[in-house]
């Protein structure tokens, strides 16, 4: 059966004046990371925009739907973004797509991939041979277990646990020859591949629309993140901003170095009286949140 689109006409209209490609003309933008890893934006819708204007302008299309057309000067399209960013108006962010290639550890990928709103098609180890490349903390970042923070650590450890800890991971890299000897003689390379560390690097295509990606980077860039994965989210926001300064901007004034205060801290603030709460981790972050306000 094939359907019947005789029917249909198809207008083709040429550009309302003149467009300009918003990255420069250029296939690919890359930023390196760590040893190995990659992230490279490599399109963007929309991909033109017209003269004089950056893909900000589309979120400032949609938004004139609902808002109705107004009038077009570009310092009021900027006053546009921000007010749809201050009031949450998330869905014009969503005109806005960006499609990146990432190599990284498979330790990142797994923290990334809980990030369901992009569109991801993954390097497979059924069908190929996984590269040999692993990851490999510099020294400096051979952290130690924070005793504050159960998830994280900040501090460097000592030289020595550093470089013990380094040769373990080349111990570990080892593992990469028996791979291959055990695929030569025939093991099949998706049973082959269950025996790699979570060090070795994959890669994928992943597409996400700029609200989704504002929420990952309000997650990834903070500075809960474990700090190689916000090694990458921060490629990503420096790869992105150049096409939407605007919105870009808005993300770091309303969203990113914004601060949350909870009804409780509201009270606390508004009496000058301590926090209404015996939970002393709330009362060690309204206390992060107090020093970053100058009280
Ligand atoms: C510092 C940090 C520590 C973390 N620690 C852990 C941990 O110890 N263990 C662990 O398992 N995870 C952990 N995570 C992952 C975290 O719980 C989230 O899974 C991850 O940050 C993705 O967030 P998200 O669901 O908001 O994002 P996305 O998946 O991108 O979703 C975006 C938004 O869409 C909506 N949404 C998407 N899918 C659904 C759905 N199925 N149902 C309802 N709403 C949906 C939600 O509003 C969501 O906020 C951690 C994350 C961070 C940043």
């Amino acid at each position: 059966m094939t359907p019947d689109l005789s029917k249909i006409t198809i207008e083709k209209k040429p550009f309302e004046g003149e467009m300009h490609d918003v990255m420069g003309g250029s296939g690919r933008w890359e930023v390196k990371v760590h040893d190995h890893g990659l992230v490279a934006l490599t399109d963007v819708m929309p991909r033109f925009a017209p003269a004089g204007k950056t893909a900000d302008f589309a979120i400032v299309q949609a938004a004139r739907v609902s808002y109705g057309a107004g009038t077009k000067q570009v310092n009021e399209d900027r006053g546009l973004v921000r007010y749809l960013a201050r009031h949450r108006h998330t869905t014009p962010f969503e005109m806005v797509e960006f499609k990146f290639h990432h190599v990284m550890p498979i330790f990142i990928a797994r923290q990334w991939i809980r990030h369901r709103t992009a569109n991801v098609n993954e390097y497979s180890g059924r069908y190929s041979v996984v590269p040999d490349r692993f990851y490999k903390p510099s020294i400096e970042n051979v952290r130690k277990q924070s005793t504050s923070n159960r998830q994280g650590g900040e501090e460097p450890i000592d030289n020595a646990t550093a470089k013990e800890f380094l040769t373990y991971l080349d111990k570990v890299e080892e593992a990469y020859k028996e791979y291959q000897r055990l695929m030569d003689k025939g093991v099949a390379r998706e049973i082959a591949r269950i025996g790699l560390p979570v060090n070795v690097y994959t890669e994928w295509y992943w597409k996400i629309d700029l609200h989704n990606l504002f929420h990952f980077l309000s997650l990834r860039m903070d500075a809960h993140a474990q700090q190689e994965i916000r090694d990458y989210a921060n490629a990503m926001y420096a790869l992105v901003q150049p096409i939407v300064p605007v919105a870009a901007e808005a993300f770091l004034d309303y969203n990113f170095g914004s601060l949350h205060l909870s009804r409780l801290e509201v009270e606390a603030l508004k009496s000058g009286k301590p926090l209404a709460s015996e939970n002393k981790r709330e009362n060690a972050e309204w206390e992060d949140k107090k020093k970053k306000l100058g009280l």
